[in-house]
């Protein structure tokens, strides 16, 4: 039913994997056409988010759908074949954002969440990306410089 063929789950696999990093680039299009100040892969910081908006304190990962476990997503079935060998291995990957996740917030971030599948509609990016900032409030009034 909602399961994938051999061939979208290959593509969607690729896609996250590889160096092809669509989805990220897509939301990073987006941000800076909003004119929003932000940084990319923060190391220093949990779970070294895709960007990050200093001046909101947010932080934003963009998550492929499949290794992040997206819920309720048509990509996120397991696959058939070695069934406990995926479940483990992306429960850790699951652990591992709740722990960044958690981490960020402990020091006072924000966290928010794109998926790969929203990033097929501009529309649903900015409206995300808005509403996550728009929650948080502005560090500084003032024009930061280079901070
Ligand atoms: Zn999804």
């Amino acid at each position: 039913m909602d399961r994938l063929t051999t061939e979208q789950r290959s593509r969607v696999m690729s896609r996250v994997r590889g160096k092809d990093t669509t989805p990220e680039l897509i939301v990073r299009r987006i941000a800076h056409a909003l004119g929003l100040r932000f940084r990319l892969q923060r190391r220093d910081l949990p779970g070294t988010p895709d960007l990050v908006f200093p001046r909101w304190r947010t932080a934003v990962f963009v998550h492929g759908c499949f290794w992040h476990r997206h819920p309720g997503c048509r990509r996120a079935s397991i696959p058939q074949t070695r069934i406990e060998f995926w479940r483990s291995k992306l429960a850790r990957n699951v652990e591992r954002d709740r722990a960044a996740s958690a981490a960020l917030k402990k020091a006072g971030w924000r966290v928010a969440v794109v998926w790969e599948c929203e990033t097929i509609n501009p529309d649903t990016v900015r409206n995300h990306l808005l509403k996550a900032l728009k929650q948080a409030r502005p560090r500084e009034v003032r024009r930061e410089r280079g901070s």
